[in-house]
């Protein structure tokens, strides 16, 4: 679907308009941002910070540009919705938690999910009241996701499925997956997959978050065992899941770095009041590549606004995403950072939470080998 004909967006058709009131309305300090930024170290605490502060972007209209009307919006382009996370984080909100989602797996929703089903849901991941989650990995599945085993059986009205997901982000924050899942022969590979949306909460479910050496749980490993899906939550074609899933992985690696661009272009501004000049060589690497990651973006949500996907050239923008992030980071700690951070200073932990999950950006949405692998073959034409 473009994102360029969503509907009525009569009073925003002008998106600099709309960043300068969204800033305004910031500037006011409304309780829930002023929440949502306060120094707080347990990712359930970031959760519920930002559930409150979805709630009120919602209420206020905020939140629902850029999304279409049938779907809780009220019309607009991409641009509106990376004009209010800019603004967010210039505000002090560092990272969009579970909403992340909205931008990773919310255009695939829109343009491959069953609209009926789509329309019902949708409104309330806007709203903050329910989240998303992305159910590809398994144990033995993750680079070459081809050969994922959890399977759905066809019954009376729509499907049974068991297995097993790991790596789920914000499962357990989360009402829905959007589950990857094996309906052809074990030898069909990437032809039989389907996509679909799984309730986390039905019968059959088990949620366990995963402890990580970050501090954060964002992670967890989700079974499934004998798990009813009815038959019109299947996203996009019967064992057409693998287009279903290039398309998010397009939007987790073309788009959705403009939404942590800004996040740590921030963190930049922040932090570089107490630079130290000995770490000036890397904070010239950190302003260029995060200027490079910032056009490669920028880029990317032009693709989608004009409604042609990146494909593989997403890999360039996931690349550079990566290189910003570590460079930052580098440059952080060189800085001011003690990683070693006493477990009673919240902006010391902080610190050491963003610092490592710098190096774990290279991994999340197809490893940095992947990407490169994406490159040599599928745009370079190497052998
Ligand atoms: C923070 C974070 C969040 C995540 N969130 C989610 C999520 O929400 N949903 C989800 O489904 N998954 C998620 N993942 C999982 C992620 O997609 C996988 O970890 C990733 O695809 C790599 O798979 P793997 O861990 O099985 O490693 P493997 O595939 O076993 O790879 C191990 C190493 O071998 C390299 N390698 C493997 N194959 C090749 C090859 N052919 N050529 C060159 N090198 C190769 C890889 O680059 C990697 O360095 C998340 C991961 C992280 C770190």
């Amino acid at each position: 679907m473009s994102s360029t004909l969503q509907g009525p967006v009569d009073a925003y058709a002008d998106v600099s308009a709309f960043y300068d009131d969204f800033e305004r309305w910031l500037a006011a300090g409304p309780p829930e941002l002023v929440n949502a930024v306060a120094p707080e170290t347990s990712t359930s605490g970031q959760m519920a910070g930002m559930r409150d502060l979805m709630k009120a972007l919602y209420s206020e209209g905020w939140s629902r540009y850029g999304w279409p009307v049938e779907m809780g919006g009220l019309g607009g382009t991409i641009y509106h919705r990376a004009a209010m996370w800019e603004a967010l984080a210039r505000s002090g909100v560092s990272k969009m938690g579970a909403f992340e989602h909205l931008e990773v797996l919310g255009p695939t929703l829109l343009s491959l999910g069953p609209a009926e089903f789509v329309s019902a849901v949708f409104p309330r991941f806007l709203d903050g009241t329910e989240s998303w989650a992305q159910g590809f990995s398994e144990p033995d599945a993750g680079s070459d996701l081809a050969s994922i085993r959890t399977r759905a059986t066809a019954m009376d009205g729509g499907y049974v499925v068991t297995g097993r997901k790991i790596w789920t982000s914000w499962a357990h924050y989360a009402t829905w997956c959007l589950l990857l899942v094996r309906t052809g022969t074990a030898e069909s590979r990437h032809r039989g997959v389907t996509a679909m949306a799984v309730n986390l909460k039905s019968p059959g479910v088990e949620v366990r978050p995963i402890a990580q050496a970050d501090g954060n749980d964002e992670l967890a490993e989700v079974t499934f065992d004998d798990v009813f899906v009815p038959a019109d939550r299947v996203i996009g074609a019967v064992d057409g899941g693998w287009a279903v899933a290039m398309d998010i992985l397009s939007h987790e690696r073309g788009t959705f770095p403009w939404f942590r661009h800004c996040f740590l272009t921030s963190q930049l501004q922040e932090e570089i009041e107490f630079a130290a000049p000995h770490a000036d060589a890397l904070l010239a690497d950190a302003i260029l590549d995060l200027a490079s990651s910032g056009a490669a973006s920028a880029a990317g949500l032009q693709s989608h606004n004009e409604d042609s996907p990146l494909g593989p050239r997403a890999a360039f923008t996931k690349l550079l995403l990566c290189s910003a992030e570590q460079s930052l980071y580098d440059w952080t700690i060189a800085t001011d950072g003690d990683i070693a951070a006493d477990p009673a200073d919240s902006s010391a932990m902080e610190t050491r939470q963003r610092y490592m999950f710098s190096r774990i950006v290279t991994i999340y949405g197809g490893s940095q080998q992947m990407q490169l692998d994406t490159i040599a073959k599928r745009i370079l034409r190497l052998p």
